[in-house]
């Protein structure tokens, strides 16, 4: 293989793929966007494979709130991205949902796909865990992405506020400390997850919950 420095020119076919990353909280609609866009790219013929981890439904697939789901690749934490991608025949796209829960390599190896192999990334995740700090692999998609995009479709705190954070609740009350990341909103978990603008992220306040 040749040294490429910044001169060297480059080959057709790596020119153009990027890495872009939708964030965004919970309910925003992340898994039905990673979902329409890998059905957009599928119609155009391009080959992709769709990566998730920790999906709501427990298993391999990629499922969205309003009740659509596609088999997908579970990304466990000794997945070397760059072998598993090159092991399927010409992908020209990989679609990865819940990026922020991949090591912060995994999201190298990610760069190292569009990069060196010319393959589009699109990931999909959140920004921030239940303390409002930024998950790694998050941190590191801000630091290296192409294109960064903040999801727009709306979802609002129970004040009618922006939903910007996500808060943990366990026993009916939000939780500051712990482990960053724990499965919740599952039937055989006492954690779940509520979206809330900043100010009542601060002060803890769920509303009324009486409708959970
Ligand atoms: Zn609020």
């Amino acid at each position: 293989m040749t040294e490429s420095s910044a001169l060297s020119p480059v080959p057709t076919a790596r020119r153009g793929a990027l890495l872009k990353f939708y964030f965004g909280p919970m309910d925003c609609g992340k898994s039905t966007l990673a979902l329409q866009l890998n059905y957009n790219h599928g119609r155009q013929g391009r080959r992709g494979l769709v990566l998730t981890k920790h999906d709501r439904s427990g298993g391999a697939r990629v499922t969205s709130r309003i009740g659509i789901g596609h088999e997908a690749i579970e990304v466990t934490d000794d997945l070397d991205l760059v072998k598993l991608v090159l092991s399927r025949p010409a992908i020209d796209y990989v679609i990865c949902d819940e990026a922020c829960f991949y090591s912060v390599r995994q999201i190298e190896q990610l760069a190292d796909l569009v990069d060196e192999h010319g393959i589009d990334v699109y990931a999909f995740g959140l920004a921030s865990d239940f303390r409002s700090v930024l998950f790694p692999g998050a941190q590191r998609l801000f630091e290296l992405a192409d294109e960064v995009c903040r999801l727009q479709v709306e979802v609002l705190c129970w004040c009618g506020r922006p939903g910007l954070l996500n808060a943990r609740v366990v026993g009916g009350a939000m939780v500051r400390t712990g482990e960053q990341v724990v499965i919740g909103d599952t039937d055989v978990s006492p954690v779940r997850y509520q979206v809330l603008c900043r100010r009542h992220h601060r002060t803890g306040d769920l509303g009324d919950q009486t409708g959970q």
